[in-house]
């Protein structure tokens, strides 16, 4: 008997029980692949960071004594697909039982249940170990309801594992603090030094060139920042700790032009790497918090904790039970073209110049930058979702299928027709500029709706709500919206519409 356990690129997991001892007759394999490099344009940072923390994790395995087969990018027996290398390993091998983590996404998953009922060896598929959650809890736990609230699931959670819980009832007396969590960041608490990683990725960077695979954004050092292994995740971690937490929660919102990361963790690539488990992120934040809760409010760790236990979980859980129809939906009916200034950051409108700079630059933006300046925007434009989908795929470096696709399609586009989000996250610049500074170098005015220098978000906002009074006239949160432009003069709107028409015919002119 002799045995291939496949590890997938985002399955980094050394605390699982594959590697508790040392099988006999176990090869360990990892591809590079274009597969996986040309199914959507990735950000530079993004193919640079997977391939790095795969190489690192090889190695690991290496170190332990695991037999390992790695398949760099450009060896000569890499098929470049994974079935393909599956297959070439299990002959080269004389493999008699394949056997692998289940994959995140639904397109390896169908791939790798395919695959094992063509094959006539013994096959068998663990947990990643990784969430809290397994796949279809959350089909479970919504089952026969009709809507999906995050904060049910979130607080069914809290219970559940005995988190921020005292005698049955919510520490602190509440279950969400999210109304601290909205202040704008004015430079009264400095921001600190950001920890970064200086992982060499000359070999990888020159191996992409080489290969001629397609990216977007740039790299401007030979190194790599983010936390490539587990002891960097762990580092990245005690830092978030120690420095970062104390404001977390109060800033989570804000925007501002000098400041890429504020006060948030960057833990999310190494989290979808799996290089560390939402748990342990979660009981080291809770831990530094008891012997420091004179210093850190409640609100920061509560804010911190609902992104991992509640949101986090809850995407994989809506995207599992939801897909996969899921990712062709588009109930407003949205069929524009993504303006070309989202792969160039080049636009007069600061937010998004601010937002796509950042993204182009360090494979980031917040989520806020992410919602409620480059989603906004494109929900407001009515772009296509697919074209809204595969930028969002690609840009990120923490972007992976199952947290990019009901974040992105559901709750910044409402594609869904609210099964994530119960209204839609529009607005116009009142929200941009209430949480931060771009709209005060901006080339617009933020309280202007017509003529040259007016807001382009100001018009398009009133016009998006007309264009789809028929998806969203009846939505119980979308009332006082409408109202107010149902007592909006004709001429008013029809100028507005105007506007706004030119905007959308021609978004690279703005
Ligand atoms: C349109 C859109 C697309 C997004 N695409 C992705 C994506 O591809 N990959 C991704 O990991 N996150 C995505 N998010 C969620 C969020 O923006 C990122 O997780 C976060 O910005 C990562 O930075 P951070 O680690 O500094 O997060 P922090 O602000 O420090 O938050 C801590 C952690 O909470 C988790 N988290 C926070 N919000 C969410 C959320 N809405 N869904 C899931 N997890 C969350 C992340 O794991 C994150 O690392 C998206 C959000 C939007 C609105
Ligand atoms: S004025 Fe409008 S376009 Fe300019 S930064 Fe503010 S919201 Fe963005």
């Amino acid at each position: 008997m002799k045995t291939l356990r496949l590890i997938l690129g985002d399955q980094l997991n050394s605390k699982h029980s594959w590697y508790k001892d040392n099988p006999e007759n176990t090869v360990y394999c990892l591809f590079e692949m274009r597969q996986e490099t040309d199914y959507v344009t990735h950000h530079i940072q993004k193919v640079i960071g997977f391939f790095a923390a795969m190489r690192d994790f090889g190695q690991h395995l290496k170190d332990q004594g695991f037999t390992v087969q790695y398949l760099k990018l450009d060896d000569g027996k890499n098929t470049q697909s994974l079935t393909d290398n599956l297959k070439l390993l299990i002959e080269e091998h004389n493999i008699t039982k394949f056997e692998y983590q289940l994959p995140d996404e639904y397109r390896l998953d169908e791939q790798l249940s395919t695959f094992c009922n063509s094959v006539d060896i013994d096959t068998e598929a663990f947990s990643t170990e990784h969430f809290y959650t397994k796949r279809q809890d959350l089909k479970q736990f919504f089952k026969g309801k009709k809507q999906y609230l995050m904060e049910n699931f979130y607080r069914d959670m809290r219970k559940k594992h005995d988190i921020l819980m005292v005698a049955g009832q919510p520490e602190g007396g509440k279950w969400n603090y999210d109304k601290s969590n909205r202040n704008k960041w004015k430079a009264e608490h400095p921001i600190p030094p950001y920890k970064y990683f200086k992982n060499d990725i000359e070999d990888i960077e020159t191996l992409i060139e080489k290969e001629d695979i397609k990216t977007i954004g740039t790299l401007d050092t030979k190194t790599f920042s983010y936390p490539i292994n587990r002891q960097q995740a762990l580092e990245q971690l005690k830092y978030f700790c120690e420095v970062l937490l104390i404001h977390f929660g109060d800033y989570q919102d804000a925007m501002h032009t000098d400041q890429v990361y504020l006060f948030h963790s960057r833990l999310s690539f190494a989290m979808n790497l799996k290089l560390i488990s939402p748990k342990n992120i979660v009981d080291t934040v809770l831990n530094y918090w008891r012997k420091h809760g004179e210093d850190i409010n409640i609100s920061q760790v509560e804010g911190f904790i609902r992104q991992i236990l509640g949101w986090r979980e809850y995407m994989r859980g809506m995207y599992w039970a939801l897909m996969p129809e899921y990712i062709t939906l588009n109930y407003l009916e949205n069929n524009n073209n993504l303006p070309d200034f989202y792969w160039t950051g080049n636009t007069k409108m600061n937010c998004l110049k601010q937002s796509i700079t950042n993204s182009l630059d360090n494979g980031y933006a917040h989520h806020i930058q992410r919602l409620m300046v480059t989603g906004n925007f494109a929900l407001l434009a009515q772009i296509n979702p697919d074209q809204v989908d595969a930028w969002y795929l690609g840009i990120y470096v923490d972007a992976v299928e199952w947290v990019q696709l009901p974040n992105t399609r559901g709750m910044s586009q409402f594609s869904d027709g609210g099964k994530i989000a119960t209204k839609p996250y529009v607005s116009s610049a009142s929200y941009i500029h209430k949480m931060g500074n771009y709209c005060d170098s901006c080339h617009y005015n933020k309280k202007e709706k017509l003529g040259d220098k007016a807001c382009p978000f100001n018009s398009l906002y009133w016009n998006f709500l007309d264009e789809k009074r028929k998806q969203l006239g009846d939505n119980f949160r979308m009332k006082m919206m409408y109202s107010l432009l149902d007592k909006m003069e004709t001429k008013q709107l029809s100028s507005l519409k105007e506007r706004a028409q030119q905007i959308i015919e021609n978004p690279d002119d703005f």
